[in-house]
C-alpha cells in the first residue's frame, strides 16, 4: 500500500486484532482448525494483510470465492491451503491446479474438468466435496454426493481432503433447521463410511455463526468470515461461548476516518443536500464530510437516522447522502472547524459506531456494510491504535 494519502478519508484495519480475534475463534472451536475466509477483499478489509495476520494469529487455512481471489493470496506469497467454496468454472481448472487452490466440486462436469486438468498437470489434487444438506445455494445432493464422493476416492490423479457443507440459518440459533442440516450431513458420512470409503482429512460445516452458537457443527474446522473482522454474525448470537473460551471479546478491525472538509453555520429553516430532504429547527453548523455512497456509505443512511462522530460525539447525518460527500448536523455553536477528524465506523471518545449499527439502520447486515466499503477508499493497515493522520 502506498505510503503517501492524497485523500483525506481512509479506513484504518487493525491487523492486532484481526489475529486476535483468530486466537478467539480458535480457542472457541479447538480442537477444530480455523479456516479463515477472507473472499470479497477479506470483507473490505484487505485480503493479504488480513490473510497473514489471521495466519499468525492461528488461522491454518484460507478460504475464498473465487479463483481469482486465491491466485491474489498465492501471488502474495501464501502458501498455506486455499480451499475454494464453490465449484470453479470447468475452464478455470488448469489456474486452480497450476496455483494450488483447493476446489470444491459437486457436479459431475466439475469433476470431470478436475480430472482433465490434474492429469494434464501430471500432479495429485487436493479435492474436497460439497453436500447440499438444505441451504440449495450450490452442492451435490445426498446421492450425487456419494456418486462424487466414490470416484474421487477412486481417481488416482485426486486426493479426497474433505467433506463438507453450509449452514442456511445458524444465525438464527433457536431455528431447528441447523439440526436438521447436521443430521443429514452426518447421514451422508455414515453411508459412506458403511459403503467402505475413507474418510476425508476434513469435515466441516461451521461458519462463524456456526462456529459460536452451534458445538456440533464444528467437526474437523470452522470457516470464520465476519467473526474474524469483530462482528457476532446477528444480534440473535450470543457472545456467550466466546467469554466462556477465555481468550477475550472479538475486536471490531475496521475504523473508518476522514476530515471535515468545510463547515457553515445555517440558519433556521435552511434545507440541506439533493430533494432539501433536511430542514434546521435552528441554527446549526453543518459540517461537509467528503465521503459518499461511492465509497460505500449507504445512501439511505440519512433516511435511517444515521449518526457518525466529530468531536467525540454523534452528529446526524443532515440531508441525502451524495456520491461523494454528506453533512452533518453539529448543532449551533459546535466549535468544529475544517480539519477536524471524523469516525464514521469505529470510536472516537467514548462513542462508537459500529458497522451493525449502520446496518440495523438500514436493514441489512454488518457483512453487506464492510464488503460494500469500496475501492476508491485507501485502506490504511496498522497495529493497535494509531493516532490521525
Ligand atoms: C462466506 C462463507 C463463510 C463465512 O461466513 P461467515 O458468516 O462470514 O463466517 C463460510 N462458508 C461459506 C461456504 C461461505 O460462503
Amino acid at each position: 500500500m502506498t505510503e503517501h494519502w492524497q485523500r483525506r478519508a481512509w479506513a484504518e484495519v487493525d491487523l492486532d486484532a484481526i489475529s486476535s480475534n483468530a486466537g478467539v475463534l480458535k480457542a472457541v472451536a479447538s480442537p477444530a482448525a480455523l479456516c479463515a475466509v477472507v473472499k470479497a477483499d477479506g470483507y473490505g478489509h484487505g485480503a493479504v494483510p488480513v490473510a497473514s495476520a489471521a495466519l499468525a494469529g492461528g488461522a491454518t487455512s484460507l478460504g475464498v470465492a473465487l479463483v481469482e481471489e486465491g491466485v491474489v493470496l498465492r501471488e502474495a506469497g501464501l502458501e498455506v491451503p486455499i480451499l475454494l467454496l464453490s465449484e470453479p468454472a470447468a475452464e478455470a481448472m488448469g489456474e486452480v491446479v497450476a496455483r494450488d487452490l483447493i476446489p470444491t466440486v459437486y457436479t459431475q462436469p466439475g469433476l470431470d474438468a478436475i480430472r482433465r486438468a490434474a492429469t494434464r498437470a501430471s500432479r495429485r489434487v487436493d479435492v474436497e466435496v460439497k453436500l447440499d444438506s438444505g441451504m440449495h445455494r450450490v452442492g451435490a445432493d445426498f446421492d450425487e454426493a456419494r456418486r462424487i464422493v466414490e470416484q474421487v476416492v477412486q481417481a488416482p490423479e485426486l486426493r479426497y481432503a474433505g467433506l463438507w457443507t453450509h449452514l442456511a440459518v445458524a444465525d438464527e440459533p433457536a431455528d431447528p433447521f441447523t439440526g436438521e442440516q447436521l443430521s443429514r450431513f452426518d447421514a451422508l458420512r455414515s453411508s459412506l463410511e458403511a459403503a467402505g470409503l475413507p474418510s476425508p482429512a476434513r469435515l466441516h460445516a461451521a461458519n462463524s455463526a456456526g462456529a459460536i452458537a452451534h458445538a456440533s457443527s464444528r467437526y474437523d474446522l470452522v470457516r470464520c468470515g465476519i467473526s474474524l473482522y469483530g462482528y457476532l454474525p446477528s444480534t440473535a448470537v450470543s457472545p456467550e461461548p466466546i467469554e466462556a473460551a477465555g481468550a477475550g471479546a472479538l475486536r471490531p478491525a475496521l475504523t473508518w476516518k476522514t476530515q471535515v472538509s468545510h463547515v457553515r453555520t445555517l440558519g433556521a429553516g435552511e434545507r440541506t443536500s439533493y430533494g432539501r430532504a433536511y430542514a434546521l429547527a435552528e441554527r446549526a453548523d453543518i459540517a461537509t464530510v467528503p465521503v459518499g455512497y461511492a465509497d460505500g456509505v449507504p445512501r439511505g443512511l440519512f433516511q435511517g437516522g444515521g449518526e457518525l462522530l466529530v468531536g467525540g460525539r454523534r452528529r446526524r447525518v443532515a440531508g441525502t447522502v451524495t456520491m461523494d460527500q454528506l453533512l452533518v448536523d453539529c448543532g449551533p455553536d459546535s466549535g468544529v472547524r475544517c480539519g477536524d477528524e471524523v469516525v464514521l465506523i469505529g470510536s472516537q471518545g467514548a462513542e462508537t459506531v459500529s458497522a451493525q449499527e449502520w446496518a440495523d439502520r438500514i436493514g441489512t447486515i454488518s457483512y453487506e456494510i464492510l464488503c460494500r466499503i469500496g475501492p476508491r477508499l485507501p485502506r490504511r493497515h496498522v497495529r493497535g491504535a494509531v493516532g490521525p493522520l
